[in-house]
């Protein structure tokens, strides 16, 4: 019943006619592990299943699957619609890699309605890229709209919702993006990423996807795997708690806001309701005391853990003013949606209560 770790990088042929056929087809599963590998193609196949996808490619990583699909499809000359708030790693790449490439970028606000259309150039945007949920403020994106999007080729990350949370592909969107070292592997043991959608698209990126070498490994092939076998009870405690941990902070004299989209106070929580079954147990707050107040919570913590990352069994907290985001100036953590005293949490699965109390006893 559980999957087995080919951890073979080559494979003998029987013929050199198998061989030709297997070193140019994206459906070669036992000729070269960075073409395809048993384990690797095993998790690809449940990730498509799981999207309703015809098939799926796996990455070495979340950026490795979001640099594939910009780097794999995009040329010089060409222009990429992107969302405004997204993953930093992905920001930096749009920002900061794509130029050099020759690759133009517009940055639009994802929650706006209309906003890729109306910045999509026709016959120059080859890409519009989503992300939603969003990092770090959990904003959301109309999946009818960017999946109505027609000419350039329409992409979400769906990491925060994973496939359970919502298909993206039954909304019209081409290519879903995930990054399964959160919740799909959700051990925090595996670095993963994986990109499903049509055929013929998972076959151009595959092209480009041997050459880039970001492949996954079999051993986290494995571990996503098995992550995928437990997804659905890991989501519905992380979602428990992350909803009990955000209304005890709402009723907090010392939170300015909490954001979660199962919560009333989302600003897109009909939307929420409408296009997700399951959100997962991330969530984002406002201490009213800044910056010290941020860094002093997220030290005094004690079964929550201070560190990077989501979707894993451990309650983590981070807050971004102080590590990772802690080069910005105000003006400019301003604009990533990023205030002095905003903490992100990760709800694991320890005990709804436990965690509630961990929370309380930190905040006082
Ligand atoms: C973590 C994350 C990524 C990057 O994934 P890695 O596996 O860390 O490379 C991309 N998008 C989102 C939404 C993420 O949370």
């Amino acid at each position: 019943m559980a999957p087995v770790l080919w951890a073979s990088t080559t494979f003998e042929i029987d013929t050199l006619a198998d061989g030709q056929r297997m070193a140019h087809s994206s459906r070669a599963t036992e000729f070269y592990s960075r073409h395809g590998n048993p384990t690797i193609n095993a998790f690809e196949a449940a990730v498509a299943e799981l999207e309703g996808a015809d098939a799926a490619r796996a990455f070495a990583s979340g950026m490795g699957a979001i640099t594939g699909v910009v780097l794999g499809l995009c040329g010089k000359g060409d222009h990429v619609v992107a969302q405004k708030q997204a993953y930093g790693g992905t920001t930096q790449l749009l920002a900061g890699v794509c130029p050099r490439f020759g690759i133009d970028v517009t940055f639009v606000d994802g929650t706006k309605p209309g906003a890729f259309a109306e910045a999509v150039i026709p016959g120059r945007t080859m890409l519009v890229l989503a992300e939603t949920p969003a990092n770090p403020l959990l904003d959301l994106v109309d999946l009818d709209e960017l999946g109505a999007i027609k000419g350039p080729i329409t992409a979400v990350d769906s990491t925060l919702a994973t496939p359970l949370g919502v298909r993206p592909l039954e909304h019209g969107v081409q290519l879903v993006i995930h990054s399964a070292t959160k919740a799909m592997a959700g051990h925090n043991d595996a670095t993963l990423g994986v990109v499903a959608g049509e055929r013929d698209l998972i076959d151009a990126l595959w092209g480009f996807a041997v050459l880039q070498g970001a492949c996954a490994s079999p051993f986290d092939a494995m571990n996503g795997l098995r992550g995928l076998r437990t997804l659905g009870p890991r989501l519905r405690q992380q979602e428990q708690t992350a909803v009990a941990v955000g209304r005890a902070l709402e009723a907090h004299r010392s939170v300015n806001w909490v954001r979660h989209p199962r919560l009333e106070s989302h600003p897109q929580f009909a939307l929420g309701q409408r296009q997700y079954s399951q959100f997962g147990g991330v969530l984002a707050f406002e201490l009213a005391g800044g910056r010290e107040a941020g860094a002093r919570f997220v030290e005094a913590v004690r079964l929550c853990r201070p560190a990077t990352s989501m979707g894993g069994p451990e309650t983590l907290v981070t807050h971004p003013a102080s590590t990772t985001h802690a080069g910005l100036t105000p003006d400019e953590l301003a604009a990533a949606g990023i205030t002095p005293g905003t903490v992100r949490m990760s709800c694991g699965l320890e005990h709804t209560d436990d965690v509630v109390a961990d929370v309380l006893a930190a905040l006082a």
